[in-house]
């Protein structure tokens, strides 16, 4: 992806994502880059956005030069990274004296309407066309037709994408617009229960003309925050006000919400997404990467639609990390290259927690034939050497182990060792065919929890 063309700070911050991630363990990645956003990018400053003061004090004492570095290329070599958190500013630009302030008392702001959710930029495919023209219905006349509108469906499917769709075409004309969470809402509750300012709270929801609430399961069983919820509703709703509502399963299914709270859901319309089908999940891609301005081989895009699971979320990472995984290898993005850098990700989208490094040892000796001792152990033949820094390799990748650590399980080897063992592998693994079948026997035995043959 070329750095010039004027991106928004969320392109800007997904393509570092498509690079940090093949930098960072998986389950490192996911724990600290996971809710991450890209939130302002204005001179050489560049913000991010992070859940809490934990993730960025994390973010800002161990990754700030590998962000740095991974924006340089998108940005300008002077960047700065600053971390905000639910609206603060964590100032931190030299390094970790700064104390970073407990999680903020003040209620979280309402959220942004992503300007990258539009209904231009919704692919309509079997799954989703009934919602997305449910959702486009109530953008075009609001209050009017289905009030209130409950869009379902599993994560990653486009239901925040169409809430904010909605939002952003209501603003257009001119609505005032709240759209917020349900834990947001829940946390701002809370807060003006606290510091008794409940009649503002109320004031403040009473006088919207759209109220659009993401993920509400997360308020089943919140009984004072229902209660809330559900003055609020009926006041917006007794005006014609429109309501969205997005959950993660239908009304019936929420057990813990209030009877009267799932009655008002089916006042309006329920609607479903159901996963993307293979042309939707391609004709995804090829928007993405069009405005991405990426150009991949239709070849490369059907393949990532055919190897990505049902979800447009897990989608969009694996073409981010074509592209980033071509990029840092200087090559064009091809099959073979696409094969590699989703080789190594895809089937850990649902790792298993039962991976550490003793049963990855284990499966890398089943499949190369040995013990976990030979391993481990001394013996330098060819064979032995590769197994053994495919082992290092595969502890990096998929485990949160430090280099030490690897080092140690791997019959105490330093770290040096360690390091030089991955980047053999990476660097050898394009030509050696042997070696990329034994890395893809081992990933199936540990994600398909097949009992490695010595395992004890
Ligand atoms: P959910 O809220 O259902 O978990 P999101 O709305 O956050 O899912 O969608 C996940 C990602 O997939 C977002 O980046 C979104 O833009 C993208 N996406 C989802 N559905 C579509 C679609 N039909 N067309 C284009 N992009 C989509
Ligand atoms: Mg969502």
């Amino acid at each position: 992806m070329e750095p010039t063309r004027n991106r928004s700070p969320q392109e800007i911050w997904e393509a570092a994502l498509g690079e940090l991630q093949i930098q960072v363990s998986k389950p490192n990645y996911r724990t600290w880059f996971g809710k991450t956003t890209g939130l302002d990018h204005r001179d050489n400053r560049f913000v991010i956005g992070v859940p809490n003061t934990f993730v960025a004090e994390y973010l800002d004492k161990n990754q700030r030069s590998l962000i740095e570095k991974a924006l340089i290329g998108l940005t300008s070599p002077e960047v700065q990274v600053e971390f905000q958190v639910n609206g603060k500013h964590q100032h931190s630009g030299n390094g970790s004296k700064q104390q970073i302030q407990a999680i903020p008392e003040a209620a979280p702001p309402r959220t942004r309407l992503n300007p990258r959710y539009t209904f231009d930029n919704f692919i309509e495919g079997n799954g989703n066309r009934l919602a997305r023209s449910a959702s486009l219905a109530v953008a075009k006349n609001p209050g009017h037709t289905y009030n209130p509108l409950f869009i379902y469906g599993s994560a990653g499917l486009g239901k925040t994408h169409l809430l904010h769709a909605i939002g952003q075409a209501a603003t257009a004309n001119r609505i005032n617009v709240i759209c917020t969470s349900a834990e947001q809402f829940t946390n701002e509750f809370v807060t003006a229960l606290r510091e008794k300012t409940t009649e503002e709270f109320r004031n403040k929801y009473r006088s919207i003309g759209m109220l659009l609430i993401d993920d509400i399961h997360f308020i089943g069983g919140k009984e004072q925050t229902e209660e809330s919820f559900f003055h609020t509703f009926n006041e917006l709703h007794n005006t014609n006000r429109q309501i969205v509502i997005t959950s993660d399963c239908h009304p019936k299914s929420m057990p813990l919400l209030e009877e009267r709270l799932r009655s008002r859901f089916e006042w309006g319309l329920i609607v479903d997404i159901q996963p993307p089908d293979y042309e939707t999940r391609l004709a995804i891609l090829r928007s993405k990467a069009r405005n991405n301005g990426v150009s991949l081989g239709e070849n490369v895009l059907e393949l990532i639609a055919r190897e990505a699971p049902e979800n447009i979320r897990v989608l969009e990472g694996s073409l981010n990390r074509v592209v980033a995984y071509a990029k840092l290898l200087g090559v064009t993005p091809d099959v073979d290259t696409a094969t590699r850098a989703l080789e190594d990700v895809a089937s850990k989208e649902y790792l298993a927690d039962d991976i550490t490094p003793l049963s990855i040892i284990d499966a890398v000796a089943d499949c190369f034939q040995m013990t976990r001792d030979e391993i481990i152990g001394r013996k330098r033949d060819k064979d032995t050497s590769l197994a053994r820094r495919l082992a290092m390799y595969l502890i990096r990748q998929e485990t949160n182990c430090s280099l030490e650590q690897i080092g140690r399980e791997l019959g105490n080897r330093d770290a040096a060792t360690v390091t030089s063992a991955c980047k053999r592998i990476i660097g050898d693994i394009d030509e050696n065919l042997y070696l990329k079948r034994k890395l893809r026997d081992v990933h199936r035995i540990l994600h398909h929890k097949q009992k490695p043959r010595n395992a004890s």
